[in-house]
């Protein structure tokens, strides 16, 4: 899958509807057609969270 916040695909799954994307080091969480991406800063905190639509 590609990274809905930079376009990478250097994406890995990590659990059931989750992904990290290396790239960015945020978090994708998929429910049906929208992805749920969660960006951590360098002590692994939430700096923000979005919702993109997403198409599998
Ligand atoms: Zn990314």
């Amino acid at each position: 899958m590609e990274c809905p916040n930079c376009k990478s695909t250097n994406v890995g799954k990590i659990g059931n509807n989750l992904y990290f994307c290396r790239d960015c080091n945020c978090e994708i969480k998929i429910k049906k057609c929208t992805a749920v991406v969660s960006m951590y800063d360098a002590e692994g905190c939430v700096t923000k969270r979005f919702k993109v639509c997403y198409n599998a």
